[in-house]
């Protein structure tokens, strides 16, 4: 099956409220959407969310990427439709991702970049969706649901007391089990406790520092937070040097969790090799498309780190239907996050809904593709960029 035409448009859909962390405060979604069509009609839809301070992409250097790079090498592919069976399956999405170049072709064409991961992953996803429609099947078919529901967490925003106590009775009252919150540095203690206080002892809490600590704070911030019952402290430090990252590891009371230190399969080796945490925070977008999250869930299994999948603040329900689909499947999934929905935009792009529901909890995905349709008009409503590619002829 050939792609014959491409289309590329850079979102910005507000926010019901700014999301904010350490590092930023968000008020719209920037995902990009890739579209694309193939030669017998069937239409795609994928996702990638562009984050500087992850994977050092821009939605600037990433559509560039995209045009540039991408969009000449799927041309040329005549891709197979999936074939039945798990392995198989498993083979079908490496031989997608394998057609996608990682880099420019002559070299950086931008130092700062690490990875052109959610390029990538806009494009697996997109190639994906229009080659599962296609052949009439589901994701579903291709990763099999392990369980009927995936429990999604919520996240409290960098805010004051009074702000975080606020959203955690919300979470409380929305049946949410488990809670990550986003600390800073100030006045943590006062903060983690007063949450702790709200959603009472069952409920799951866990940090996200953004790397805002040294390894100084970091372990007095674990220590003294140690008595709420946190079960992970997520990115403590910035993502360099991995020495850092052990040293917390080895002298902190809460295990640590990589999340901007781990973006290549190289980065979870030597993360591995390390010992320099005791999960990863995997994430579609950042780690380069479906079967690049996969290789490194395996990993993770093989070396007995915990898994949590996550998500990027803002993304729509294109990254999020993917999401639900590989966190029914991963065997050793421990925590889930996205799906917000419209919890978080004043609209999402699809037709049906696709935020969880009372105790964070939403249904495995069963229709054709990803699993979700996509309003165009949405589209061309929210792009403040669009660009149409077309077959370049042999
Ligand atoms: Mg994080």
């Amino acid at each position: 099956m050939k792609i014959v035409a491409a289309q590329l448009f850079a979102l910005r859909i507000p926010f019901v409220e700014a999301f904010a962390h350490s590092v930023r405060s968000r008020t719209y979604s920037d995902s990009i959407v890739v579209r694309l069509e193939a030669e017998d009609g069937t239409v795609g839809y994928g996702e990638g969310v562009a984050r500087p301070y992850v994977t050092g992409e821009t939605v600037s250097s990433c559509l560039s990427f995209m045009q540039a790079v991408l969009w000449p090498a799927v041309q040329q592919i005549d891709y197979a439709r999936p074939a039945g069976g798990l392995t198989d399956g498993i083979n079908w999405l490496d031989e997608i991702v394998e057609s996608l170049p990682q880099a420019w072709p002559d070299g950086p064409k931008n130092d700062s970049v690490i990875a052109w991961n959610a390029a990538v992953a806009g494009w697996e996803l997109a190639l994906v969706d229009c080659l599962l429609k296609s052949a009439g099947k589901s994701l579903g078919e291709v990763l099999p649901p392990q369980r009927p529901t995936v429990t999604y967490s919520g996240v409290i925003t960098a805010s004051d007391v009074t702000q975080a106590v606020k959203m955690a009775k919300r979470f409380k009252q929305l049946g949410i089990s488990h809670v990550k919150v986003k600390v800073t540095g100030e006045g943590d203690r006062e903060r983690v406790a007063a949450i702790r206080d709200v959603v009472g002892p069952a409920v799951s809490l866990r940090l996200d520092g953004n790397g805002a600590y040294t390894v100084d704070s970091a372990i007095a911030t674990c220590q003294v937070l140690s008595d709420l019952a946190i079960d992970s402290a997520e990115q403590m430090l910035p993502r360099d040097p991995l020495a850092a990252l052990a040293a917390v590891q080895a002298a902190a009371p809460i295990s640590q969790m990589a999340d901007e230190s781990l973006i290549t399969f190289a980065d979870a080796k030597a993360l591995i090799a390390a010992n320099a945490c005791g999960w990863f925070n995997l994430r579609i977008s950042k780690c380069g498309g479906l079967a690049q999250t996969i290789r490194l869930a395996r990993l993770a299994q093989t070396y007995g780190i915990r898994v949590q999948l996550g998500c990027q603040v803002g993304e729509t329900a294109i990254l999020s239907a993917a999401g639900r689909h590989l966190a029914a499947w991963l065997p050793n999934v421990e925590f889930v996050e996205g799906s917000y929905g419209k919890l978080l935009l004043s609209q999402d792009i699809s037709r049906q809904p696709i935020h969880f529901g009372y105790g964070g909890k939403a249904p495995v995905l069963t229709r054709p593709g990803l699993g979700m349709a996509v309003q165009d008009d949405l589209l061309a409503t929210y792009a403040h960029k669009a660009v149409s590619l077309e077959a370049i002829a042999c």
